[in-house]
């Protein structure tokens, strides 16, 4: 029975296969850390290669012996796979933005280090006293790096994040296992001790689990980051037009099916373009997030606001009968804004228009409502600018909308201007 155990978990193959292992995952992560420059800033990639690459040639520190006649201490190989348990801690710490604060395991596991390589100058090396050095530190570093992981704040990755955790707990739990062992089996042989070929599979089962988890955790966060890039706008990080075209359209179709109203508010800033000749794009560009931000204020979550493009944005309000309060409060928010783009500057004031549109019918069409907050908002710049004006409400509509203009009419089909 202890022979055929010993076959099965023979130590040297279990070493072969955790320096392959171990050599495969740190490619992999290099792999990554070129191809994808930008993620390894935030994920550490390249720490996880190092960390890789350590365990590899600590397992190959210990297996020298088997092909040499002379004598290989067995310090270097275990400073390696400590090197190499500590890297993959801090390569978790980093990927997952811990604070420095939880660092604090690393000094009770540099004194582990000094004691261990001190012991071992000392021209001791009893196994026992390895066992139990060597198995506190990476336990230390190992059970620290299985908290951090499984409390990771987003969610979106936590599930796999506790994958990796659990296999964390696995190779702290056999660590732990070995240590006990030693202390009951103090005059033991290396040979006789059982937990040596559990730690090794425990160690390929980390390995072979922290990777794939790693990886498929990146990707999930250059999904989010893709998402991201295709429905935000990249200056003010308001919603894009495509996304603000999407849900208006699926809103109409509520409305059609279920009854209730839909409005549309259209804000444009006034005389952007002088804002820009006179003070320069930055300060453009400056004033544009401003507004956004106004906006964003005085919005609330149920409020949907994107940019649809230059100095134009668009709210579909949450709740259709408080609009046009709504505008009012935006138009009043921004007239207050002072923007300073150089300090010392006298601050840039803007206005915005509004163009607000509200419709309850069944055959109530997306570019219909569009159009007509579109019409709106023709005729707040027409009176006179800083303004909100309503295509559908009393009194806002009068007076009487002038003919389309080729500017603003042209988007808005003929049959669809009876609306207004
Ligand atoms: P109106 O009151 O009639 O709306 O006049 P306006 O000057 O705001 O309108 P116009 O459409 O003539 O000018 C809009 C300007 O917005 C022109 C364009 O250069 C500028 N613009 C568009 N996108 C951006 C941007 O992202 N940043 C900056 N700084 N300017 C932009
Ligand atoms: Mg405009
Ligand atoms: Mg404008």
């Amino acid at each position: 029975m202890r022979q055929s155990m010993y076959l099965v978990l023979e130590p040297g193959t279990l070493m072969v296969l955790n320096i392959l292992i171990s050599l495969i995952s740190a490619v992999a992560f290099l792999a990554v850390a070129l191809r994808r420059p930008h993620a390894t800033r935030s994920g550490g990639m390249l720490l996880w290669c190092f960390a890789n690459l350590a365990i590899a040639a600590g397992f190959f520190a210990l297996l020298l012996p088997a092909f040499v006649s002379f004598r290989v201490p067995a310090l270097p190989g275990n400073l390696l796979i400590d090197a190499g348990t500590l890297l993959n801690f801090l390569a978790i710490m980093r990927y997952l933005a811990r604070p420095r604060r939880d660092l604090w395991v690393l000094t009770p596991a540099g004194l582990l280090v000094l004691v261990e390589i001190g012991y071992v100058l000392a021209d001791y090396e009893n196994m026992r006293v390895m066992v139990a050095l060597g198995g506190s530190l990476r336990g230390l570093l190992t059970i620290a790096a299985a908290r951090a992981l499984w409390t990771c704040a987003d969610e979106s990755r936590r599930s796999v994040a506790r994958i990796a955790a659990a296999a964390h707990g696995l190779w702290a739990a056999v660590l732990v296992a070995r240590m006990l062992w030693w202390l009951v089996h103090p005059d033991a042989s290396a040979l006789e001790d059982p937990t040596t070929g559990f730690g090794l599979i425990a160690r390929i089962l980390l390995t072979a689990t922290i990777t794939p988890c790693i990886l498929w955790m990146l990707s999930r966060e250059l999904d989010a980051q893709l998402f991201h890039y295709a429905t935000h706008d990249g200056l003010t990080g308001l919603w894009n037009r495509r996304v603000l075209w999407e849900r208006g359209e699926r809103r109409a179709e509520q409305v059609r099916a279920l009854g209730g109203s839909l409005a549309v508010l259209m804000i444009d800033v006034d005389h952007f373009k002088r804002i820009n000749d006179q003070h320069g794009h930055a300060a453009g560009d400056l004033v544009l997030i401003a507004v956004a931000r106004e906006i964003g204020r005085v919005t609330v979550a149920d409020d949907f606001v994107g940019r649809i493009g230059g100095e134009e944005f668009l709210i579909l309000p949450g709740d259709p009968d408080a609009a046009l309060g709504l505008a009012e409060r935006v138009r009043a928010a921004v007239a207050r804004l002072e923007v300073v783009d150089v300090p010392g500057n006298a601050p840039i004031r803007c206005t915005v228009s509004i163009g607000h549109a509200e419709q309850r019918d069944a055959a109530l069409a997306w570019e219909r409502i569009v159009g007509a907050a579109d019409q709106a908002l023709y005729a707040a710049k027409r009176e006179g600018r800083n303004r909100v004006r309503s295509a559908t409400a009393e009194p806002a509509v009068e007076p009487p909308l002038p003919p389309m203009t080729a500017a603003r009419g042209s988007r808005l089909p003929e049959t669809l201007r009876p609306a207004l």
